[in-house]
């Protein structure tokens, strides 16, 4: 990626016709776009109704209202969110945006935590987004409930690969893909085979949970072996930078999801509402 392509990225949400980037934290030394540890955020353009790939953690909704608003599309069109895979920094908004915009919720099953799903992926279906076609797959490994999505827009793979790949980054490295820990799932013979499989996409765009995009096949390529060297280093155990553990217990976490989510919920909701247009 080159410095150019870097700045456009940090200053203009657009990515290519029809998505967008509406939230981000500040990974990788990137400007937080939302909130500093939130997930990549992104918007999908399909005509008549649009759709947000994951949704970041709490109290970023005046912000990632902003963001959306700034696109120049409707936030009231949002009706489908769509789940990488179940952590904190990607779905803890989910149940107040399903709750304002009236959207269903699309995720993998499988996960550690809990999250009120209206569809569960089915591997190899296809999910539409307005006149966009979003085909799912499951890619297990950082967590058991992993999906990535692939779009075709003017000729061009794109995928959505969550944590799955984070892929080269000017700051850190690369190859990088989501964190391990055995308290969700994580495992190493299934993720080096999600690797392969969407290495073999071939895709023009990656899009990934952190971080910045690949934006060429060239990048996406070179960036996917990368990515399959760090993990089949893993078992030497001279990569530590991807074994870190975390102390998150499950009470702890179930609390951020049930308790601190609820208590801001009417707050968030009235702002996270659009105003009603006066005829
Ligand atoms: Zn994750």
């Amino acid at each position: 990626m080159t410095k150019k392509t870097q700045g456009r990225l940090i200053r203009n949400s657009k990515i290519c016709d029809r998505i967008y980037i509406v939230g981000r934290g500040d990974w990788g030394g990137t400007p937080a776009l939302t909130k500093k540890f939130d997930c990549n955020i992104y918007l999908i353009d399909g005509g008549s109704e649009l759709a947000l790939v994951d949704n970041g953690e709490t109290f970023n909704l005046f912000k990632l209202r902003g963001n959306i608003a700034s696109t120049g599309l409707d936030i009231r069109k949002i009706k489908k969110l769509l789940i990488t895979h179940n952590h904190f920094d990607h779905v803890a908004n989910t149940w107040l945006l399903k709750k304002a915009l009236g959207a269903v919720v699309f995720a993998g099953k499988g996960s550690y935590f809990p999250l009120k799903v209206g569809r569960y992926f089915k591997n190899g279906s296809t999910i539409k987004v307005g006149d966009l076609s979003l085909k799912v797959y499951s890619v297990p490994g950082h967590t058991p409930d992993g999906f990535c999505f692939m779009t075709k827009i003017d000729g061009k793979k794109i995928v959505f690969t969550g944590d799955t790949v984070i892929g080269d980054q000017p700051k850190n490295g690369r190859g990088r893909v989501g964190w391990f820990n055995a308290m969700w799932g994580s495992n190493l013979k299934e993720y080096i085979k999600s690797l392969k499989f969407i290495k073999a996409l071939d895709a023009d765009i990656i899009l990934p949970g952190h971080g910045l995009p690949q934006l060429t096949r060239k990048k996406c390529r070179s960036s996917m072996v990368n990515c399959l060297k760090r993990l089949n280093n893993f078992g030497n155990f001279k990569e530590l930078e991807s074994i870190i553990p975390l102390a998150f217990d499950r009470k702890g976490v179930e609390k951020c999801f049930s308790v601190g989510a609820n208590r801001q919920v009417n707050l968030k909701i009235k702002f996270i509402k659009p105003p009603i247009k006066k005829k």
